[in-house]
């Protein structure tokens, strides 16, 4: 007997221990907390329990890479598979210098749920290596990612586990990851990533695709709470690939996003953030600090802004039971995988804050992840328009759904969510059978 239905007592002990503090959260026990509370819900068995607890396969492999200087240095990395019940595993690749196994573990899960809750033929995983790519060189960038590529060779592929872009990584990336795995095969696999360059086969749209979900979602989210989005505010906790689109496209909406965070800092406006111009200080700067058409505000302090939208679109975990009982917003929209912890949900919940999970939040991402890869093995592309106008039907579409699914259960977004999400990875397993 191995230690995993330990590991899931102990998490689900953690559902309880997170009520009181959250000072024991992981992105991993958040994870499995939020499962056990779907499974306890859907009435699963331990052993169903089990294997959705448990990836389906992992891998770790030692990146060594030759720096531009000469010396050599070592770089752990990660291949996460969680599941692969409703089709080949799907997921990003983070590049941060803290990624570690548990956390591409949660990350991984949350991908199963979030393809299956779009109804994206797709299991989930993730990878991640940790290092941090600012300090770096292009060039041992490409090296870096072509060797963490050949070790992570053998469990990739257009039908096993196709990686897309996430933290510290991009189409670059991508472009590079596809002309490895390319290579190796001994002609040009297209749908090996998603996330590529348009000239390489990448999809219209696909780059702003989880700011455009995430818009259409705080749209919605704020007009089912009775707010008016061009009378509403907003803060939005990230300003990289995912919250610097979901300012302009929220701001272009005619919400008044007045604050705006990156890792470095903040800054403030009430009268409303001019996004074009704050994107040109950033292009230029490298930061949100010192843009001329806000005031300097504490990072800390952009969560609990008097806004109507919070949009946290950076990392896990940034919501918890120290700063969940001072948030004003009346809507939550999650940008990023996991900002909430199980302790903070409970006391947003308690406060009537509205928080639409990230499975379904910021979906939008590998919904046309997925339109890419069937542009790419059909070798036939799609228009702008065609590509958006899918993603809004099906993130509108799978909002409906869990609202629909909340509401009759009294249930959280959340716990909606991943309930629905959960009994369709329960039924497919169900309907393939155990093997032998
Ligand atoms: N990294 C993104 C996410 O967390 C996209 C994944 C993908 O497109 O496969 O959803």
């Amino acid at each position: 007997m191995t230690d995993v239905l330990a590991a899931t007592t102990t998490s689900t002990a953690h559902v309880d221990a997170h009520a009181a503090s959250d000072h024991i959260a992981t992105p991993l026990t958040d994870a499995r907390s939020q499962l056990a509370e779907a499974v306890s819900l859907l009435g699963y068995a331990d052993g169903l329990h089990q294997m959705l607890a448990t990836p389906r396969r992992e891998l770790s492999v030692a990146v060594p890479l030759r720096m531009d200087s000469g010396e050599s240095r070592l770089y752990l990395g990660y291949r996460v598979q969680h599941n692969f019940s409703r089709g080949p595993a799907k997921g990003g690749l983070r590049y941060a210098p803290n990624v570690n196994l548990d956390e591409v573990r949660a990350l991984a899960m949350w991908m199963t749920w979030k393809c299956a809750l779009l109804d994206v033929p797709y299991g989930g995983a993730k990878g991640g290596l940790a290092i941090d790519p600012r300090e770096h060189s292009t060039a041992e960038l490409e090296r870096v990612t072509r060797r963490y590529t050949s070790e992570i060779l053998p469990i990739i592929g257009p039908e096993r586990d196709i990686p897309a872009p996430d933290i510290g990584t991009d189409e670059q990336t991508m472009a590079w990851m596809m002309d490895t795995y390319s290579v190796n095969s001994g002609y040009t696999v297209p749908g090996i990533v998603t996330g590529k360059p348009i000239s390489l086969g990448g999809s219209q749209g696909r780059a702003s695709a989880t700011s455009r979900g995430v818009t259409h979602i705080a749209l919605a989210a704020l007009r089912h709470v009775g707010l008016d989005p061009a009378r509403s505010t907003a803060a939005v906790q990230g300003f990289g690939k995912v919250g610097a689109d979901a300012a302009r496209f929220l701001s272009e909406a005619g919400v008044r996003v007045t604050a705006v965070s990156d890792q470095y800092g903040a800054v403030v406006n009430t009268a409303g953030l001019d996004i074009e111009a704050l994107s040109d200080h950033v292009r230029a700067t490298g930061s949100v600090i010192g843009f001329a058409g806000g005031e300097p505000l504490d990072g800390a302090d952009l969560l609990t802004q008097d806004v109507d939208l919070l949009v946290p679109a950076a990392v896990e975990g940034v919501l918890h039971d120290g700063n969940a009982g001072d948030v004003q917003a009346a809507v939550i929209v999650e940008g990023a995988n996991g900002p909430t912890t199980p302790a903070a949900d409970r006391i947003l919940r308690e406060r009537g804050v509205l928080v639409v999970p990230d499975i379904l939040a910021n979906a939008g991402g590998v919904i046309v992840s997925y339109f890419e890869w069937v542009q790419a093995n059909q070798a036939y592309w799609w228009r702008a328009d065609e590509v958006e106008s899918r993603l809004e039907e099906r993130m509108l579409s799978a909002w409906q759904h869990v609202l629909g699914y909340a509401r009759a259960r009294d249930l959280s977004l959340r716990t909606a969510a991943t309930a629905l999400a959960v009994e369709r990875v329960a039924e497919a397993h169900r309907l393939r059978g155990l093997y032998p």
